[in-house]
């Protein structure tokens, strides 16, 4: 079954300041290309999972699987 849910970067709108690289904990980002975010294990990624997303202020981190319905947009603490 493939995966559902991962981060997708727009790099047109990324200006590489590292945030979502350093916020995960999954193994998502591919920490030896810091600040560039590139997404080397989507598999990781936890479901509606906004955590990366939430911290970029260029709104460049949108979802794959995302159907655009924010009332999940809640933070995990
Ligand atoms: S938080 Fe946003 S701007 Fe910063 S590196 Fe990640 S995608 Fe790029
Ligand atoms: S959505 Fe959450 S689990 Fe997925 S890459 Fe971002 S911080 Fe990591």
């Amino acid at each position: 079954m493939s995966k559902s849910w991962y981060p997708i970067i727009d790099y047109n709108k990324c200006c590489e300041c590292g945030k979502c690289v350093n916020k995960c904990r999954q193994g998502v980002y591919d920490k030896s290309k810091m600040p560039k975010p590139i997404v080397i294990y989507p598999q990781g990624c936890i479901q509606g999972c906004h955590g990366c997303g939430n911290l970029c202020s260029e709104k460049a981190i949108t979802y794959e699987g995302d159907n655009g319905n924010r009332i999940n947009r809640r933070r995990m603490f």
